[in-house]
């Protein structure tokens, strides 16, 4: 019973009684809202540490909301599970695609749910800028972003620049979606010296680099990529 403040935003009154009733009996300090708007607001006033947010929403919709949350450098690393309408991949594409850490499509089990919810905040908030100086490793596979090294079994790997960031920000995120366009901004960006703009083709090359290590890399089909979950 830590006690994490989630706040829920869904305009269904009796989902969003369901959802507010089994979140707080796991224990969780639960704000319910119901317009896009002012949930924004509300989260920007106390920055709860989780969002579970409803896609179709009066006013501003989820999508839009998302968006705002993450282009905010003050609301960006706030986790957000993303409530899709009928579970279709164009929505759940949309919700990633925009930034939501993670989804579970209507109708969902309030248990389906809790799990969700439990994972998301035991993944953490993104701290850029602590995993941005953080070594990470993967059995033998270790990304110093410090020392700008990556090495396979203690053997040092001749990586670009760009294959670099590339990796590192997907393996700074185990488990979480990127989309192409997300990584094409975070890792080639305003980068004129880039030879290449197409994410596939960067990815391509970092896998034939990574040799056994080469699965870490999975692809979300009709999205992007993310960084395998270390399996428990
Ligand atoms: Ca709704």
């Amino acid at each position: 019973m830590s006690g994490e403040r989630i706040l829920v935003v869904e305009d269904e009154t009796d989902i969003l009684e369901v959802i507010e009733y089994n979140l707080k009996r796991e224990g969780y300090r639960v704000t319910g809202i119901k317009n896009g708007h002012e949930a924004l607001r509300r989260i920007r006033r106390e920055t709860p540490e989780l969002v579970v947010l409803d896609l179709m929403l009066p006013g501003m919709d989820g999508i839009e909301v998302c968006r705002q949350l993450k282009r905010d450098p003050l609301t960006r690393s706030i986790p957000i599970i993303m409530v899709t309408a009928k579970g279709e991949e164009s929505d759940i594409v949309l919700g990633l695609g925009v930034g939501a850490d993670d989804y579970v499509p209507k109708p969902f089990s309030p248990k389906e749910l809790m799990a969700r919810v439990r994972a998301v905040l035991r993944r953490g908030p993104l701290q850029e800028d602590h995993q941005a100086r953080t070594r990470i490793s993967r059995q033998g596979l270790v990304i110093d972003p410090v020392a700008h090294k990556v090495t396979i079994d203690e053997k040092p790997l001749t990586l670009t620049a760009t294959e670099f960031r590339l990796l590192h920000t997907l393996a700074a995120h185990p488990g979480r979606a990127f989309s192409r366009d997300d990584l094409l901004t975070r890792v080639i960006g305003q980068d004129v010296v880039v030879l290449d703009r197409n994410i596939d083709v960067h990815v391509r090359a970092i896998r034939k680099k990574l040799g056994p290590y080469r699965d870490c890399i999975e692809t979300v089909r009709g999205l992007g990529y993310r960084f395998r979950e270390e399996s428990v």
